[in-house]
């Protein structure tokens, strides 16, 4: 299973359709300060469900659908999605493509799509619980996150990579058993 395509359209500074196409193994995303990189990282964590504006460093959720700029009018409708590769059947669902979109209106309310049919979230959330990757996953680390780690104490340390590796909640749940 790998992430394939994304496609966001009116998302944050992204008013016409673009497509980053993503092969299997390392994508790097360059550019200047302010050209977008970060955006397409937190379209990544929209579509997949993230609630938190402040998650996706805007303050309000309206705050990723395109605000305008001096030659653009602001936009209605921010559109995510985000299609993986299945051939290996990592996700539960008979397609060796899955896509995934998420739209919302300045109204504030989202839709989701699995294939072009509409969903709840909590059928996106359940069609990827057990694949690695979801909202509440610590698969993405974002700007500044990484040095937060590389110069924590080595005990938090310790406790980031326990959290990433699924270790914490066993430990937890170890402490909580010796304790009665
Ligand atoms: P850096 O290298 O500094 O980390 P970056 O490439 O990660 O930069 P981003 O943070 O992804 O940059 O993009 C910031 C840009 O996105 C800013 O110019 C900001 O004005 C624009 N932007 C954010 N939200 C919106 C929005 N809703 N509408 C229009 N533009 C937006
Ligand atoms: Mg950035």
């Amino acid at each position: 299973m790998h992430l394939k395509s994304l496609t966001v359209k009116g998302f944050k500074s992204f008013a016409s359709a673009t497509t980053l196409r993503l092969e299997p193994g390392i994508t790097c995303v360059v550019g200047p300060n302010g050209s977008g990189k970060s955006n397409v990282v937190d379209a990544i964590s929209w579509v997949l469900g993230e609630q938190g504006a402040k998650a996706l460093r805007g303050g309000k959720m309206e705050d990723v659908i395109f605000a305008g700029t001096a030659g653009r009018a602001p936009l209605g409708r921010a559109e995510v999605t985000l299609t993986i590769d299945n051939t290996d059947g990592a996700l539960p669902i008979d397609y060796t493509e899955v896509s995934i979109t998420r739209r919302m209106f300045r109204s504030g309310e989202s839709e989701y799509e699995i294939n072009g049919n509409q969903c709840r979230l909590l059928d996106i959330q359940e069609l990827l619980s057990d694949s690695g990757i979801g909202r509440e996953m610590h698969v993405i680390v974002g700007q500044g996150r990484l040095d937060g780690v590389l110069h924590a104490r080595p005990e938090d340390r310790r406790s980031f990579i326990e959290e990433a590796a699924g270790v914490l909640k066993h430990r937890k749940r170890k402490e909580k058993a010796i304790r009665k």
